[in-house]
């Protein structure tokens, strides 16, 4: 809900995540800046991402691509003529849609129709409730399933012909109503490419004209063969790269989950021509066991099918979270084809091939895509984090519940008093654990408060130094999510203790 939003908003200012970028000025619209801690979140959120695509796979290796490319790469991949979002704008509100958007929002309104009668259904019949059985003989069910299908179909033509009228026909014909407004009084259908331009060099022709990359996945396509031939990879192989991603969106919002300057984690898979349902089926499950595996609940995750397909797929999926504004992208699995390719092989004259020594021929191998937004993969992980808790004394602290592995700092050592020798040994663990850990060290305001300011950041251990660490060498460990506190000896225990809860 907003209400969350907005706090998690305010928290990730509040505790170092993640500041409006040039805030001085005011800001500036879609752009965030990270932190001390955010900065540390998402470098943990890129290397387990990293480990587990690249060092965990043999077959597997990553690239660091620039984000200017030559311009002929956005003819190639497409970009140039299609990267365009439909918009409209409502004449009444003066608010401005995506129009393929506010269809696809009209064909869920639909679609929770169904589910509403299925679930009155299996109320009604209880044990005997056959849902297959309802759903294809149903009258109203499929009334409401063929009106879907066709505005599926009209919408999938349209775009494919980038027929603007046609868009605009169908809002018009479905009477959709802007959401804000509920007015119906509709502009024509416009388009607008998302990329970002600029000049090389100081001469402001059209032919120095270059492009913010709007994907990673291009400076994968260009360095196929580089990287095929340098490392000896034979197919199947996947190339990976982390790297910042520009688009022009419109309609920016959302906190960072739809920003004009952002990052992407994605891997090109080569695959044999033939080949690619199973990687596409593959690589759907390992992506989604990786989220899975952060413990996170696993009802926050779901496929959604794409039925409307992009030009250069022939099959697509997204796996969405269930965010604080509900059910949304965070990341895509794409079937590419040979389109990229082909596309560069074309444009560019040179053949990007790979030899098949047991088919003893070469071929344009077919591509999986996999493609996560790690600004997107942040906010899921704050918004599942974030949690407001009323302890048994009546007071109220606030969490972040990051999995401990991810967390931005592992340990905070905290002397009990600012006096009497105990800052001195806090300062010694510290040297000591610093190596393996990402620190934190706090004296000021009382024990208590410290455990607080270390909850909200989603410290997972607390060192407390007290007189009695002068004397046995021991240290209290007070864990964030229990609050549970432990006495265990510096010099036997503490490294594996920590270890343990934070690796
Ligand atoms: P959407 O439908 O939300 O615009 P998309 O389908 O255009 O996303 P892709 O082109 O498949 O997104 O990009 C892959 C991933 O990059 C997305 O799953 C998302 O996590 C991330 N991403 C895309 N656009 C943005 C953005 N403007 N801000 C932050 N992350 C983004």
């Amino acid at each position: 809900n907003d209400n969350l939003l907005k706090k998690i908003i305010a928290h990730a200012k509040e505790y170092g995540f993640i500041f409006p970028s040039s805030e001085i000025y005011d800001g500036l619209s879609a752009t965030y800046d990270y932190g001390q801690n955010g900065v540390e979140l998402k470098n943990n959120i890129k290397n387990y991402w990293w480990k587990s695509m690249v060092q965990m796979h043999e077959n597997i290796v990553g690239i660091d691509a620039a984000i200017f490319m030559h311009p002929t790469t956005w003819k190639a991949s497409g970009h140039v003529d299609a990267f365009n979002d439909p918009l409209i704008d409502n004449r009444d509100s003066k608010k401005r849609y995506r129009a393929d958007v506010l269809i696809e929002d009209h064909i869920a309104k639909i679609e929770n129709k169904i589910k509403k009668e299925v679930e009155k259904a299996a109320k009604r019949f209880g044990d005997q409730f056959d849902k297959e059985q309802f759903l294809s003989t149903n009258p109203r069910v499929l009334q409401n399933q063929e009106k879907i299908d066709q505005i599926n179909q009209r919408l999938k033509t349209a775009t494919e012909q980038n027929d603007l009228e046609g868009i605009k026909k169908i809002i018009e014909d479905l009477e959709i109503a802007d959401p804000v407004s509920g007015s119906k009084n509709w502009t024509e259908v416009r388009q607008f490419n998302l990329m970002f331009s600029t000049e090389l060099g100081s001469l402001a022709e059209d032919a120095n004209k270059i492009y913010l990359r709007p994907e990673t996945a291009q400076g994968i396509f260009v360095n196929f063969l580089n990287v095929q031939k340098t490392g000896r990879m034979k197919i199947p192989f996947g190339i990976a790269q982390i790297g910042k991603a520009f688009r022009n969106e419109i309609i920016a919002r959302q906190f960072i989950f739809r920003m004009r300057e952002f990052e992407q984690m994605e891997m090109q898979f080569f695959v044999k021509p033939g080949e690619e349902m199973k990687w596409y089926e593959y690589w759907k499950e390992a992506r989604m066991k990786w989220h899975k595996a952060l413990g996170m609940e696993d009802d926050r995750y779901r496929f959604h099918d794409h039925l409307n397909l992009a030009h250069y797929a022939n099959a697509a999926c997204d796996i969405e979270f269930n965010f604080p504004m509900g059910f949304k992208e965070l990341e895509g699995i794409h079937s590419r084809t040979d389109f990229d390719l082909k596309a560069h092989e074309e444009y560019s004259g040179k053949k990007l091939q790979f030899f098949d020594p047991q088919e003893n021929k070469s071929y344009v191998p077919y591509v999986i895509e996999t493609s996560i937004g790690l600004d997107r993969m942040f906010l899921a992980l704050l918004s599942r984090a974030y949690t407001e808790e009323t302890l048994e004394d009546g007071s109220e602290r606030v969490v972040l519940r990051i999995p401990p592995m991810l967390a931005p700092n592992k340990v905070a050592i905290l002397p009990l008093v600012n006096k009497d020798g105990l800052p001195e040994k806090a300062r010694e663990i510290l040297d000591c654990l610093k190596y393996d850990f990402n620190c934190q060290h706090d004296t000021k305001d009382a024990i208590g408060r410290r455990y607080r300011r270390q909850d909200a950041i989603g410290t997972p251990i607390c060192v407390t130094v007290d007189h009695q660490t002068l004397e046995d060498n021991t240290v209290t460990l007070r864990y964030r999510d229990s609050m549970k506190q432990d006495r265990v000896s510096i010099e036997t225990a503490l490294k594996d203790k920590i270890n343990k809860e934070v690796s």
